[in-house]
């Protein structure tokens, strides 16, 4: 946490804050160590202090590391406000994205000045995962890799999607998963044509489309994977079409992931790929996201993007393509950037499965 403290020092000076503060619980599980869901973290360039109530104080002794934690009681807000004030500090950074605007309220009025919105931090430092990150990420990705592969064969027909939805969340609690890292997203037969679709009532049928995109939570890092099935037999030669070319897509975007490429062209690798065969309508949503202690964070992976990949970011590759009333497919990998390319810390393969019925 020393060096996750230092960065967040180097990142302040450069944009002129003498201090920061942050209520958001994914920033204080980064630059604290604390995975509890309320605290205020204050970092100016030599003090570095966490409050937190009643509940958590013993959770924090065990947790927080690099920053001195106090007990507070009443308004954490107000507390962490009138600490900011008694600092004399005038340029106080926060995150506008993390923060509600009562809190803003009540953060300023305990300060008397005026907050200084910065979206970057410290979502810019989380970007780039140190080892132990990548490790907690790698276990994350792997533990629910083992969750799909024993959850597959319970498909059977009649099995509704929501049942199935709940198999998995029970398998990855099984198997070591603090929580889903979301909602598994579980769709039958033409509903995976849904990109976000809910888990339903929809029976599974021979003939059908399966589309399964979940993860979970372990050790706090987050997972994600999408695989597109199909079950007893394949739908069409339509559905083989587009699974062909959305794999297609998929393997040459993960070619042109590496350090130093803009964001915005690995998208643009998949979506040239998914346009020149005609279906570039059908993929209305970005290539990627990066995934951490959020399921999405940064970097993202879309044609608005402006960031660059560096060594250290976890991204996933997802390009789909869907088609109203028919079915869809996804094909979704997380991979780490490395020096030279990418390793895909996503191993359950990718061609074409058409379930036993
Ligand atoms: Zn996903
Ligand atoms: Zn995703």
């Amino acid at each position: 946490m020393h060096d996750r403290i230092a960065r967040l020092r180097t990142a302040m000076a450069e944009r002129g804050h003498d201090a920061f503060v942050s209520l958001s619980p994914p920033a204080n599980a980064y630059l604290a160590g604390f995975f509890g869901s309320t605290s205020a973290v204050m970092v100016t360039a030599d003090q570095a202090d966490f409050f937190c109530d009643f509940r958590y104080t013993e959770q924090a002794a065990q947790q927080v590391g690099a920053l001195t934690v106090r007990e507070v009681s009443g308004s954490l807000e107000t507390r962490a406000g009138e600490h900011l004030k008694s600092l004399g500090v005038s340029r106080v950074g926060f995150d506008p994205a993390a923060t509600t605007v009562q809190q803003r309220m009540v953060l300023e009025e305990a300060y008397g000045g005026t907050l200084r919105p910065d979206t970057d931090l410290p979502g810019l430092l989380r970007q780039v995962k140190d080892p132990d990150e990548i490790a907690r990420l790698r276990a994350a990705s792997a533990l629910k890799e083992g969750v799909l592969a024993e959850c597959l064969p319970l498909l059977r027909a009649g099995l509704t999607e929501r049942a199935f939805a709940a198999r998995l969340e029970f398998a990855l609690k099984e198997h070591g998963a603090s929580k889903v890292s979301f909602d598994p997203i579980v769709l039958f037969g033409a509903r995976s044509s849904l990109p976000h679709g809910m888990p339903g009532e929809k029976p599974l049928e021979h003939g059908d489309i399966v589309l399964i995109d979940f993860g979970c939570i372990r050790d706090g890092y987050c997972s994600d994977l999408t695989r597109t099935y199909a079950f007893g037999t394949i739908p069409g030669a339509w559905f083989e079409e587009i699974y062909a070319v959305t794999l297609a897509a998929q393997e040459a975007a993960l070619e042109a992931v590496r350090p130093g490429v803009a964001a915005r062209d690995v998208d643009a690798v998949a979506r040239a790929i998914i346009g020149e065969a005609g279906y570039g309508d059908h993929f209305g949503h970005g290539l990627g996201h990066g995934v951490g202690l959020e399921i999405h964070e940064g970097p993202r992976l879309n044609q608005q993007a402006t960031g660059t990949l560096a060594p250290g970011m976890v991204v996933t590759v997802e390009p789909g393509i869907y088609l109203p009333g028919r079915g869809g497919v996804r094909i979704e990998d997380l991979v780490v950037v490395t020096e030279s390319g990418c390793e895909r810390l996503t191993q359950t393969p990718k061609t074409l499965k058409v379930l036993s019925s």
